[in-house]
């Protein structure tokens, strides 16, 4: 058996230690005789995974007391419904500001002006998602219930290196493809919502942190599914929840943890985005990343060749080298390489060498 480097944006690599572990303990939980799959929900065994999976998730976060951790189904898409659906019921202000710096942004647009009046307070789509304006330059708008941004998006590249500043006004983040990549300060969101099949765990399951204050205001035509509510009440087992999903985050959690937490991979993601952004920079425009450098994501890396004609000899050698999945989505074209915590350093120094060895023989 031969592992790879897997740079695929989503559902993406997991730590090796915890597929491992993950394999250990497959047919037989801890001397259960069972799997976690078979398990009932309900049972002491699983509530014991699930909290303790939150104990992990809040320290590694530190999440203050006053947030509530719900895990969810859906995917990040069905928050971007059930954000304005929560809270921009009637009685609140039915309008939002949202920050519109690239695709997800633009779904997450798209699904709000379903239920409430958005005011675009950005909108880099005419420099194609390559750029994030200071605060200065957005028009935000009087009234809105909140505000939502997104800090990293995952096609084009683009990560905010600040935290939007929005007054009285609860800030929402959709951080899928950046959640647990570095420290944040969770006091300054109101909500913060990932799918976790990108830097968490399996698809399947979504994680949302939200102010306890935020919760209750869905009005009476919002489903039970999609009312924030009905999880903060029943520790998120309304209904039966993805329970392997949630086993498999929360083994993910204890791996940060002995990685030593959000600081130490904060470390490393940096680092590991700085070799590869210096490997682009410096290879004479035979590789070109797009993105303003004041604003390029540690997470998601697109390159464009010189030539796009090189793409497809690209990929089947980086494929026969064992890097795989660096086909860059078909809006941006040329490579993209995502590197979430559990790609390791060594993947990022194999794909460097293959670069460089790529230009020589073609450049
Ligand atoms: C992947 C991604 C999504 C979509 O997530 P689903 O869980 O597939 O709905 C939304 N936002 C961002 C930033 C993403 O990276």
């Amino acid at each position: 058996m031969a592992r790879v480097f897997n740079f695929s944006a989503g559902p993406a690599a997991l730590p090796q230690p915890v597929l491992e572990q993950a394999q250990q303990e497959l047919l037989d939980w801890q001397g259960s005789g069972t799997s976690i799959m078979e398990m009932s929900h309900r049972g002491k065994e699983f509530i014991g995974i699930a909290q303790q999976a939150e104990t992990d998730l809040r320290e590694l976060m530190a999440i203050p007391q006053n947030y509530k951790v719900l895990f969810l189904q859906g995917g990040a898409s069905t928050q971007f419904a059930m954000v304005p659906l929560n809270l921009c019921a009637p009685g609140n202000a039915g309008n939002a500001d949202y920050a519109f710096t690239g695709h997800w942004s633009k779904k997450a647009v798209a699904e709000a002006k379903r239920y409430c009046d958005v005011n675009v307070a950005v909108d880099t789509q005419e420099n194609k998602f390559t750029n994030i304006p200071v605060q200065a330059d957005w028009n935000m708008g009087d009234a809105a219930a909140y505000v939502h941004y997104t800090p990293n998006e995952t096609i084009a590249g683009v990560e905010f290196g600040w935290i939007p500043e929005t007054g009285d006004k609860p800030l929402v983040a959709d951080m899928s493809s950046s959640i647990l990549s570095r420290p944040i300060d969770v006091s300054k969101y109101g909500i913060i919502y990932a799918g976790a099949q990108k830097n968490i765990g399996p698809a399947g399951l979504t994680i949302v942190i939200i102010r306890e204050d935020l919760i209750g205001h869905a009005g009476p035509q919002v489903p039970a599914m999609l009312n924030y509510k009905t999880f903060a009440d029943s520790d998120s087992m309304y209904n039966t929840p993805p329970t392997y999903s949630w086993y498999m985050a929360g083994l993910v959690f204890q791996w940060l943890k002995k990685s030593g937490g959000l600081d130490a991979m904060g470390k490393v993601n940096h680092r590991k985005a700085e070799k590869l952004y210096n490997a682009i920079d410096n290879s004479g425009g035979f590789y070109r990343n797009p993105v303003a450098i004041d604003c390029r994501s540690i997470m998601n890396v697109p390159f464009i060749l010189k030539d796009d004609a090189l793409d497809k000899v690209f990929l089947e050698e980086s494929k026969k080298a064992g890097l795989v999945q660096l086909k860059g989505h078909r809006s941006v074209g040329g490579m993209r390489a995502s590197i979430y915590n559990a790609m390791p350093e060594a993947g990022i120094d194999a794909l460097v060498d293959f670069m460089k060895q790529f230009q020589t023989q073609k450049g």
